[in-house]
C-alpha cells in the first residue's frame, strides 16, 4: 500500500484517477478503522489534508466554504460559522470525543456514507452543496446527491470533495440538529433530525427543510414536514404536523439500536425538537 500527500487538487485527481483501489484519507476516523479491521485494502492512500482548500474555512458576502477535510474541534471554534450554522455545527460537534473531534471532518462525515451520518442531514436541511474535484474539472453536487446508500457515494473514479458551500442565511432564520441515542455520547444516531427555517417579520415561517437520518439507506428530505411549517407561526399544531410528516416518511430497519415501532416514533420527536430549537434562533437572529 502506497502512501501520498499531494499539496495540490490537481496532484490529487491525478492520484486518485491513475491507479484502481485508490482511497482518499481525511482524518482516518472511518478509515484507518476499516483498514485495521481487513474491510478495505486499497493499493493507494491519498492523504488530503496537505491541500490548503481542502483545510480552510472562508466567508464571503455571508456564503461560507468549509474545506472537506477541516476537523469538527475547528468548525466548533469558528465563531462566524457557529452563529450563521449552529444546527450544521452542532451534527459535527456530535461525531466522536474530543479526540475524534481533532481529526474527523464533514468531508469524510459524507463521503463514508453512513445512513446515520451526524452531520449529513443538518447539512442537507442547510442546502449545503459540495464543491467536487475530478478529472474533467470541477462540479457542484447538492450533498443529498453524494452519499446514496450505506457505504456508497456517486462521486465517479479520480472524484473527490473539495468544500462544502453553506449559502447566506437570511434574517429571521436558524437551523439545528438532535438525535437519539441510548447513551449521553459517543454513540451512533438511532434517529437525526436536521431543520432549517426562515421566518418573515411577523414570526411566519417562508421557508424550511427539514432532513432525517438514520431511517432509511441514506438521509432523508421531508417535503411534506417542512410543509407543515411553512405559512404557519410554527406552533404546536405545526410542529405536530411536523411530526407525524417525519415519522410517515421515515423507512427504518430494525436492529440493535432499534426497531422500526421506536424509530418510527422519535422521527417525530426529534424533528420537532429540533424546529423548535431552529425557531427560537431564528427568532433571535
Ligand atoms: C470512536 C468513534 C466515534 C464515532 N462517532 C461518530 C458519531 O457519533 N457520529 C458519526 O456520524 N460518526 C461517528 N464516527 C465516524 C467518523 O468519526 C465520522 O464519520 C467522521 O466524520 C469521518 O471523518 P474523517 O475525516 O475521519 O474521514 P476518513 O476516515 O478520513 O474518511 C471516511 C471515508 O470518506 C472518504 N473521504 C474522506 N474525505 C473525503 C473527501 N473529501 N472526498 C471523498 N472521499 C472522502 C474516505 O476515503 C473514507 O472512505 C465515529 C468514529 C469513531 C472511531
Amino acid at each position: 500500500m502506497r502512501y501520498e500527500a499531494p499539496g495540490s487538487v490537481d496532484e490529487a485527481v491525478a492520484l486518485l484517477a491513475g491507479a484502481d483501489g485508490c482511497r482518499v484519507l481525511a482524518g482516518g476516523t472511518d478509515l484507518l478503522v476499516q483498514l485495521r479491521a481487513g474491510m478495505i485494502s486499497p493499493s493507494v492512500i491519498v492523504d488530503i489534508k496537505n491541500i490548503p482548500e481542502l483545510t480552510s474555512i472562508s466567508e464571503k458576502d455571508g456564503v461560507f466554504t468549509v474545506g472537506a477535510a477541516v476537523p469538527g474541534a475547528e468548525l466548533s471554534e469558528h465563531a462566524a460559522l457557529c452563529k450563521a450554522w449552529p444546527g450544521v455545527v452542532e451534527g459535527m460537534d456530535l461525531v466522536g470525543s474530543t479526540q475524534i473531534q481533532g481529526r474527523a471532518s464533514l468531508g469524510g462525515n459524507l463521503c463514508n456514507a453512513s445512513p446515520a451520518a451526524d452531520s449529513v442531514p443538518a447539512m442537507i436541511a442547510a442546502r449545503a452543496v459540495c464543491i467536487i474535484a475530478g478529472p474533467n474539472g470541477q462540479r457542484e453536487a447538492p450533498v443529498e446527491d453524494v452519499a446514496i446508500g450505506p457505504g456508497k457515494t456517486s462521486l465517479a473514479k479520480g472524484e473527490f470533495v473539495v468544500s462544502i458551500r453553506l449559502p447566506k442565511r437570511p434574517p429571521h432564520s436558524g437551523d439545528a440538529y438532535l438525535r437519539f441515542i441510548p447513551r449521553t455520547e459517543m454513540d451512533i444516531a438511532v434517529v437525526g433530525a436536521g431543520v432549517s427555517l426562515t421566518l418573515d417579520d411577523s414570526g411566519t415561517c417562508t421557508d424550511a427543510r427539514v432532513s432525517l437520518g438514520a431511517v432509511a439507506a441514506r438521509a432523508l428530505i421531508v417535503d411534506a414536514g417542512a410543509k407543515a411549517l411553512i405559512g404557519t407561526k410554527v406552533d404546536d399544531a405545526a410542529l405536530e404536523a411536523l411530526g407525524a410528516a417525519c415519522s410517515a416518511a421515515a423507512t427504518p430497519i430494525t436492529d440493535k439500536r432499534g426497531t422500526i415501532e421506536f424509530r418510527t416514533k422519535v422521527s417525530g420527536v426529534m424533528a420537532r425538537r429540533a424546529a423548535a430549537i431552529a425557531l427560537e434562533r431564528a427568532r433571535s437572529n
